[in-house]
């Protein structure tokens, strides 16, 4: 069974140089627990890029990408991942060491062979569920995040040990670690966050304030419905699952969710689900947004505007001026 549990510990990267490329939610979650850890990392950025200051104030060596991976044993890549092809061509291909490891946070580009590895090197993944700051957060509380590993190429024979150090480095192995393949973990990983997490959740809480404002209730109210209160739900379903959050509403709230929830999401939104997931499995998602975002983002740009320039943006900006203490958690 995938869920028994996996020890790890730090010991396979004890002697290794861990050049980290991207300072962003992963790499900076990333480097900091991995030193705390008792590892040794720097950071490879393009000098002047927007994060370089932020790796330099938290005392760490920041090192050009090339230079960063000239000295590395195990090399982090946790930029973007839509950058991550030309890093690997133009940088990490010419200056790796035979036998580093190539770690990845997601499998995208190897799984959609936007990078083909040299032979003489290990690739891996170590991809925490969670966004960097909770991987930061629960390891400076001595918890982590449940992290899902797995090889691709082990070229030094030691690439599921590596990768299982980092995962013991990162906190992961205080949660769960879970075995997967690059394949697995690339296609539930855009899945999660198109159907349900990112994409599916922000679509019902649009349609959700739209419809209660096109009826003619107040936006403040509105927003506090189905946006404010989504956190309660959300804490509590991760908490203790559908058990705790039934157990937490009221017989009516229960009432009303087991009738009226499967007549809002239904039969034709699970087989929406299932094409989504067939464009993923089938690359058309990947070869989509690797066309968008080679074309300058045009697309991007304009349905990143849309949202912000939502109504719900606008009423919730001043509602939650109003709880200033909101926004220090992240
Ligand atoms: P990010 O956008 O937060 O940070 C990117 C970093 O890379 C920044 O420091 C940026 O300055 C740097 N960068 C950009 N272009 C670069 C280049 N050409 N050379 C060197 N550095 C460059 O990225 P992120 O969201 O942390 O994503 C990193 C990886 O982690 C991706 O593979 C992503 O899929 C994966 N991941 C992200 C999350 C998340 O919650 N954000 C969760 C799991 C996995
Ligand atoms: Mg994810
Ligand atoms: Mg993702
Ligand atoms: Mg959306
Ligand atoms: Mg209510």
């Amino acid at each position: 069974m995938s869920t028994e549990t996996i020890t790890a510990t730090t010991d396979a990267l004890r002697q290794a140089r861990i050049a980290v490329l991207g300072y962003g939610s992963q790499g900076r979650a990333h480097a900091l627990n991995l030193r705390d850890s008792g590892l040794d990392v720097v950071i490879g950025l393009r000098p002047g890029g927007p994060t370089s200051a932020k790796a330099a104030a938290d005392g760490f060596s920041v090192l050009t990408p090339a230079e960063a991976v000239q000295g590395a044993d195990l090399i982090a890549v946790l930029t973007p991942d839509m950058v991550q092809a030309t890093l690997y061509n133009e940088v990490i291909a010419p200056n790796a060491k035979p036998g580093a490891a190539l770690l990845f946070a997601h499998g995208f580009n190897v799984h959609f062979k936007t990078i083909e590895p040299r032979y003489d090197i290990d690739v891996v993944l170590v991809a925490p569920k969670g966004p960097g700051a909770l991987v930061r957060r629960e390891y400076e509380i001595g918890r982590g995040v449940p992290c899902l590993f797995a090889v691709h190429q082990d070229a030094s024979g030691q690439a599921r040990e590596k990768a299982l150090a980092y995962a013991a480095g990162l906190g992961g192995a205080r949660a769960l670690l879970i075995e997967t393949d690059f394949k697995e973990e690339t296609e539930t990983d855009l899945f999660g966050e198109q159907a349900v997490l990112c994409g599916g959740a922000s679509e019902l809480v649009i349609n959700g304030f739209e419809t209660l404002v096109e009826a003619g209730y107040k936006p403040e109210i509105a927003y506090y419905e189905v946006m404010h209160e989504l956190k309660l739900i959300v804490d509590l379903l991760y908490e203790g699952g559908l058990a705790k959050m039934l157990s937490f509403i009221s017989e009516t709230a229960q009432y009303g969710d087991y009738t009226r929830g499967p007549r809002v999401v239904d039969a034709g939104t699970k087989d929406r689900m299932r094409e989504v997931l067939k464009d993923i499995q089938e690359g058309r998602f990947a070869r989509e947004w690797t066309a968008e975002h080679a074309a300058g983002l045009p697309n991007y740009s304009a349905y990143k505007q849309k949202d912000l320039d939502h109504p719900i943006e606008q009423v919730g900006s001043r509602l939650r001026a109003r709880m200033p203490w909101l926004s220090s958690g992240a």
